[in-house]
């Protein structure tokens, strides 16, 4: 079980910022890292999912100042290779990820490399709690509903697994106008998915939930996003596609190749992506719908703890979440 420690405070880097966390959400990816899926170097200190205010800065950095409200991507780039300078940082090959390639923010403290090309403002308007859930779920389901996905007002969005990632794409697609069809084996999760703006919700234990979206949607979706990453999600998210429709995969696949059927890829002309994250430069299109209300990350908050109560909070994501929310960790000066 992970324990609560007093450790040393963290250094500023030259480019980067110490940030006070306000608030930090716990994932599935913490969850992981817990278990031993992604190698660490121990002890450790998880959390990726922040906002907080910026506490110190360092030397090279000119585009922030102590007393800043912000929050980053989960993916923060190295800001000066070929990708980053693109603006495609959230592919960057010397990306640094708080809480996975260094210590994250289950605690007061956290640094962030770059800090200039990953800091992203959040408004006065929006609290860290809700803000905390912008670095990883809710802008990786963002990017891969608007960037990749393309979704347009009336277009049909269908989203398989209704997890943190997909409940949020369900609430983008809507709020974008699309139709949206959500499926998951578990009830819960689909009354989650109504609430939150899915017109029709499939249950993927029952039938055959690909057939399902093309009887909804009068032929298939235009976007589809496999949100929870297994071999029989993906590959029914291309199924249920309409010609000339756009799958998007968000789940990790993390148990290696995954069979896609590129018969219908190739017969119906479907488009296939990959999405990781989004970058701190694409941020404020996202940033200004949270802010105007037309997105509200804040309900897809389940429980706020403290910081005392994350590793039984992470003990507890030992299974299917079933649409209970995410769990974020309130500091006091959040
Ligand atoms: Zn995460
Ligand atoms: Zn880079």
């Amino acid at each position: 079980m992970p324990e609560l420690a007093q450790v040393a405070d963290p250094a500023c880097p030259p480019d980067g910022v110490i940030i006070a966390v306000g608030a930090s959400g716990v994932c599935r990816s913490d969850w992981h890292t817990w278990r031993g899926h992604d190698p660490v170097v121990l002890p450790h200190i998880g959390g990726h999912e922040l906002a907080g205010v910026v506490a110190q800065t360092g030397p090279e950095v000119t585009n922030w100042r102590a007393g800043d409200r912000v929050t980053v991507p989960f993916v923060c780039g190295c800001g000066r290779c070929q990708y980053c300078l693109a603006g495609n940082a959230q592919v960057c090959p010397e990306q640094t990820q708080p809480g996975f390639t260094g210590p994250g923010s289950f605690a007061e403290l956290v640094a962030v490399h770059a800090a200039d090309a990953n800091l992203v403002s959040v408004p006065d308007t929006v609290d860290f709690v809700a803000a905390a859930g912008l670095g990883c779920r809710f802008a990786t389901a963002f990017r891969a509903v608007t960037t990749h996905g393309r979704v347009r007002a009336g277009d049909w969005l269908a989203v398989h697994g209704c997890g943190g990632v997909g409940l949020s794409a369900v609430m983008i697609g809507a709020a974008l106008g699309a139709r949206v069809v959500a499926t998951d084996v578990a009830a819960s999760a689909l009354d989650r998915a109504r609430e939150l703006g899915a017109e029709f919700t499939v249950d993927a234990g029952a039938a055959d939930p690909a057939a399902s979206v093309i009887e909804i949607t009068g032929g298939g979706a235009h976007v589809s996003v496999d949100a929870l990453g297994s071999p029989a999600t993906a590959a029914t998210s291309v199924r249920g596609l309409r010609r000339r429709g756009r799958h998007v995969q968000v789940g990790l696949l993390l148990d290696g190749p995954t069979p896609i059927p590129m018969d219908l890829v190739v017969a119906r002309e479907l488009e296939i992506y990959g999405s990781h994250g989004m970058a701190a430069r694409d941020y404020p299109t996202m940033m200004s719908m949270v802010a105007d209300g037309t997105l509200r990350p804040g309900l897809l908050v389940g429980r706020v703890i403290g910081l005392e109560d994350t590793g039984r909070a992470l003990a507890a994501m030992d299974g299917p979440s079933e649409g209970a929310g995410m769990t974020v960790i309130r500091f006091p000066y959040g």
